[in-house]
């Protein structure tokens, strides 16, 4: 199996094959530390800690570079609005930041480099420009020439006059050649604080945004690497940049494939209405606020839901829906664990481990068809990482289980085989979830009594009910019937027994 990525550049998938045999670098634009987080950023670090997930899963040494922009105008501006110097405003954030990835499980990043801490790097880089003609000086700002570029723009195919639009530039700024020349280093305000103020051969000031991350990823991960990630929205102007200063210096291919993930759609009715009303729900939406509200697996399970590029809708109904979806595998492995005595989150055997002793003809047919579902998942996962169709397959596995159960009648007759079959295939269905950073650690318990003891006393109540219907003492089995029915409990006569889910 081969894995295939889309790439910005080349607007198609592309087989992949890393720089060197056998090891990956990976660059993800990280946050600038000015506000709390929100969702939205949530999502690029997941989607990327599911992407170094598989890449080991299939023997690649991954490096993951994930920068911190603490150097920049909205720090600047946010900290004095705040009365803070704008080291604590970024470190304090940087924190938050942080503890929400690894409550997202996020736990796979390498490295996290912060722009201040790479200035004289910034320097280095910046000066090279200049020699090579690439950049000038303007009372001590430095601007890159984009019309000494000749293939600047070839990432978002934006035509010349189109190229200063949105820009974080502005139009033309003092003694700009082209509309647009973007910064590579700015020249200190005398208003600004001492902290954010470098000394530099164009006197003190600081580094553009772009140019901070053209110089730690080439720091850290070598002028060419393997995958450049961010947000779509990104593409332009940081990213056209970020090549544009890169190549123009080392005459190398910068990123050798860019991977853009869509952007979060908020349910806009809701926030359409008073200031005040906006402001709440974008404080609702922020990382912190809804790590406390939500288990963190049911965001990154939302998340993972829709294909990386397409864009995630984040809503209550979206919300509800990755709920249920979750109770499906949740309930699942209650009952596994409660018909099996195996527990799905600990390391058991695997169904691809029983393809030999599977003589019974339907567990023959489900180690056969999981197999199957297991190749789907890993094909899913091959065609750029699309871990909407790998969810698919989960559900899809999740009900072959379901269905294995009730065929084995497990849930009346606890026959030994059988039960070493589901809680198998259950395995690999938690094995392949792991892939995506899922089913990592037991759900908190949705509804009292989902414990083993519970469906004991169900298992027990259905056998007395059997036997008060085999002596046609149908109140008694009516009785139990509407009893459970009260407590959520559905009993579901078959032609092969009596089995039982919730409502
Ligand atoms: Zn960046």
């Amino acid at each position: 199996m081969t894995l295939r990525i889309h790439n910005t550049l080349s607007k198609q998938k592309e087989l992949f094959n890393p720089i060197v045999a056998g090891r990956v670098g990976i660059y993800l634009c990280g946050p600038t530390v000015y506000k709390p987080a929100h969702i939205g950023h949530a999502v690029g670090p997941v989607i990327f800690d599911v992407v170094k997930r598989y890449l080991t899963y299939k023997g690649f040494q991954v490096n993951w570079v994930v920068n911190i922009t603490d150097v920049d105008d909205k720090i600047i501006t946010e900290a004095a609005a705040r009365g803070v110097s704008v080291t604590q405003l970024a470190r304090e954030l940087e924190q938050q930041y942080v503890d929400a990835l690894a409550a997202l499980d996020v736990t796979s990043i390498d490295a996290m480099p912060r722009a201040s801490e790479y200035v004289p790097q910034m320097i280095e880089h910046i000066q090279g420009l200049i020699d090579r003609g690439y950049a000038y000086v303007v009372d001590g700002d430095v601007y890159f020439d984009v019309g000494k570029d000749d293939d600047y723009g070839k990432l978002s195919n934006r035509k010349p006059e189109e190229q200063f639009a949105g820009t974080r530039d502005g139009l033309l700024g003092k003694g700009k050649r082209n509309p647009g020349d973007f910064a590579l280093w700015k020249a200190a305000k005398p208003s600004e604080p001492d902290d954010v103020k470098f000394p530099s051969p164009w006197g003190p000031g600081r580094p553009g945004w772009h140019i901070e991350c053209s110089v730690m990823s080439a720091r850290l991960l070598g002028e060419t690497f393997d995958i450049h990630g961010g947000g779509m929205d990104l593409i332009f102007p940081h990213h056209e940049n970020e090549i544009a200063q890169s190549e123009s210096l080392t005459d190398k291919p910068f990123a050798r494939i860019w991977m853009h993930n869509g952007l979060t759609r908020f349910n806009t009715k809701k926030i359409s209405k008073s200031d005040a009303e906006m402001q709440k729900a974008m404080q609702e939406l922020q990382l912190t606020n809804l790590l406390a509200k939500y288990p963190s697996e049911l965001l990154r399970f939302l998340i993972l839901s829709s294909h990386y590029r397409a864009p995630i809708d984040f809503s209550d109904s979206t919300i509800d829906a990755a709920r249920k979806g979750l109770d499906t595998f949740y309930r699942l492995f209650e009952r596994i664990e409660r018909l099996t005595g195996s527990n799905p989150y600990e390391a058991g055997v695997r169904i691809e481990q029983l393809f030999e002793v599977a003589t019974d003809p339907s567990a023959h047919a489900l180690v056969k068809d999981v197999l199957a579902e297991q190749l789907r998942f890993l094909e899913a996962m091959d065609d750029d990482f699309n871990t909407a169709a790998a969810i698919g397959v989960l559900f899809d596995i999740a009900g072959l289980i379901n269905r294995y159960i009730e065929q084995s009648r497990l849930e009346i007759r606890r026959s030994e085989q059988p039960r070493t079959f589901a809680a198998a295939a259950t395995h690999t269905l938690v094995f392949l979830g792991r892939l995506l950073g899922m089913f990592l650690r037991p759900a908190k318990k949705q509804s009292p009594g989902d414990d083993a003891l519970s469906g004991d006393l169900i298992a027990l109540l259905i056998d007395v009910r059997n036997q008060a219907r085999q002596t046609r003492q149908f109140e008694i089995g009516d009785l139990i019937r509407n009893r459970l029915d009260a407590l959520g409990i559905l009993l579901e006569d078959r032609p092969d027994g009596t089995g039982w889910r919730r409502k």
